[in-house]
């Protein structure tokens, strides 16, 4: 099917590059029996890859006529298909801890991020194809022009790390920025737990609402100087100062005091 028109609206940019393609499915690490999901196979630049490894290879796809393509290759009968759009596909249906692999559409990557780490407790390791300023807002530590919202609600639940750069002449079409592989590994309470969820998400994205004002400023309707002082949080940061473990520590406190 090289005469498949990419999509742009799917965020169809097919990876051409051989030696990324090994060197994705080399860090992936597939063994036989593992519970392995891809993303957006297309046209199955590492889908067929990852079958030879595989006994299996659960694949989810929203363009039917990528489905069709997949479905008349020699190796469809390693394949089961989820046909629709990811952001609606239940990770939990697949009975089991897995892995989670994709060169991602990259218009609906922060949602899907977002989604993912639902489901993070229920995840081996991800290893994902971004943009790769994405890649390094979610890896980026404190008092870094990159660190933000991302970067501290990811952190809460993985352990990342970029792992490979990818030019845009990698794929066809070439998107029109650079590109990087990120490993995600779940880890349970590395920043601590917060008591309540939505509360630090919500908190986490008061702190970042306007990146210039101090942390006393965006949170003055739900925290004081003592309450941040108390935790260790100086009035006047700014939220890109403040390290993840903080906005848990501070989330907890309140929810405590409340
Ligand atoms: N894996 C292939 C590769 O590396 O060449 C294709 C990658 S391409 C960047 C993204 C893929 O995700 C396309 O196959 C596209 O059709 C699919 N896709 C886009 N939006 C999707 C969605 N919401 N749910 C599932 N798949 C989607």
């Amino acid at each position: 099917m090289t005469e498949h028109k990419a999509r742009k609206r799917f965020g169809q940019n097919f990876l051409q590059d051989t030696r990324i393609i090994s060197d994705i499915v080399n860090a992936v690490r597939p063994q036989a029996d593992d519970i392995v999901i891809e993303i957006g196979p297309g046209l199955a630049a590492i889908t067929e890859p990852l079958t030879r490894k595989l006994n299996q290879l659960h694949v989810c796809e929203i363009d039917r006529d990528i489905i069709q393509f997949l479905k008349k290759q020699p190796f469809a009968n390693k394949l089961v298909i989820h046909d629709g759009d990811v952001l609606q596909f239940d990770f939990r249906s697949i009975v089991g801890k897995k892995k989670i692999v994709g060169n991602l559409p990259y218009n609906i990557s922060t949602p899907l991020l977002f989604r993912l780490a639902d489901v993070a407790d229920d995840v081996i390791d991800m290893h994902f194809m971004l943009q790769k300023e994405v890649v390094e807002r979610m890896v980026a530590v404190p008092k870094t022009n990159d660190y933000g919202r991302l970067s501290v609600m990811l952190q809460y639940f993985f352990d990342m790390e970029l792992l490979i750069e990818v030019p845009p002449e990698s794929f066809d079409p070439a998107p029109k920025v650079d590109s990087a592989v990120v490993r995600m590994i779940p880890v349970l309470n590395r920043i601590g737990k917060a008591e309540n969820f939505k509360h630090f998400s919500d908190l986490v994205r008061d702190s970042f609402h306007q990146r210039r004002k101090t942390i006393r400023n965006n949170l003055k309707n739900i925290a004081n100087d003592d309450d941040l002082l108390a935790v260790g949080i100086e009035p006047q940061q700014r939220a890109e100062e403040i390290a993840p473990e903080l906005y848990v520590k501070l989330s907890n406190y309140l929810v405590q005091a409340a």
